[in-house]
């Protein structure tokens, strides 16, 4: 595949890697710096490229092309830029920008669709046909392989997981502006309103009841603090009906579970995995698989470069 820089952009840093056909040659970050504005957003990206060439001795010449994850809704199949929140842009034509920037040829798609592309190509998703992979953080992404394929429906928009509803009255308002969202009821945010809720006394699990992160609470419940688990299984249970739906929609072989809640590891997964089997028992299959990911922090930047791979011989014909 020659030599191929793949970007996974976040909120807060860029994160790079430059590839050759076998894997990641050099890996380095840059903060994102999205408050400067777009112009300075896509300079940072063009500089940490250079920066990783120059550390590997490689001429920027020889990188081929760019492949980018952003974290946002995506339109025209990747090309196009709704909304990115996390950098405050809307309706802006991110690939062509950074094409010219770069003098290369770009090939952007929505972050959560390129760490599931990475999983398959490299991580737990390797040789599987049909899976979901589901990051969870402060929002829930998610990307769909079906057929050993990157779904992305009509415009490149769809498998929106964390806004599929679960409970559609009487329940929390999500930022996309619906009601009982899975992403307003088990997203790392969600995890920290409950838990406020309920552990508001300190215990030995709990010695400081200011909860700040999702992360104390699965520690708690590692810990075995019942009101933290209490938070942990609700969260899984919303999180487990979605995935049933989706499992008895598609029969997937594979869900793989990534971002930073995806940590708490077992603590989350095993009532997930309860909550889905009962959810899909009726139909008698054999139990889809859940699994965490296996690259972590860095499907996005093999998505990346794999969409590249895939972008060029698109091209080829
Ligand atoms: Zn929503």
């Amino acid at each position: 595949m020659g030599i191929i820089a793949a970007i996974d952009l976040g909120g807060t840093a860029i994160k790079g890697a430059l590839f050759d056909g076998t894997g990641p040659l050099t890996k380095k970050n840059h903060p994102t710096e999205a408050k400067k504005g777009y112009g300075h957003v896509l300079q940072n990206i063009d500089q940490l490229i250079q920066r990783m060439a120059d550390n590997k001795g490689i001429k920027v010449d020889e990188i081929r092309s760019v492949g980018v994850g952003v974290p946002a809704f995506m339109a025209e199949q990747g090309r196009r830029v709704v909304l990115a929140p996390n950098l405050g842009w809307s309706d802006v034509d991110f690939a062509s920008d950074l094409a010219e920037q770069m003098q290369k040829p770009v090939f952007c798609n929505n972050d959560a669709n390129l760490a599931a592309l990475g999983e398959h190509w490299q991580g737990n998703g390797k040789d599987i046909e049909n899976l979901l992979m589901v990051t969870i953080g402060t929002g829930i992404g998610s990307g769909l392989i079906l057929n050993g394929e990157l779904y992305q429906g009509k415009s490149g928009m769809a498998v929106e997981v964390g806004h599929m509803v679960i409970m559609a009255e009487g329940s929390h308002r999500c930022s996309c502006g619906r009601q009982g969202c899975v992403e307003a009821l088990t997203a790392a945010p969600a995890i920290v309103r409950e838990a406020k809720k309920l552990m508001d006394v300190p215990t030995d699990c709990l010695p400081d009841v200011n909860i700040t992160e999702a992360k104390q609470v699965y520690q708690a419940a590692a810990s075995g603090d019942k009101r933290a688990l209490q938070v942990v299984e609700k969260a899984a249970y919303f999180l487990g009906v979605a995935l049933a739906n989706i499992l008895n929609f598609y029969e997937l072989d594979v869900i793989i579970i990534g971002g930073g809640v995806a940590q708490a590891g077992d603590i989350l997964l095993n009532p997930l995995r309860r909550t889905v089997a009962r959810e899909t028992v009726f139909f008698q299959r054999r139990p889809t698989e859940i699994l965490p990911g296996m690259l972590g922090n860095d499907a996005g930047v093999f998505g990346a470069a794999r969409w590249a791979a895939l972008g060029e011989a698109k091209k080829r014909g």
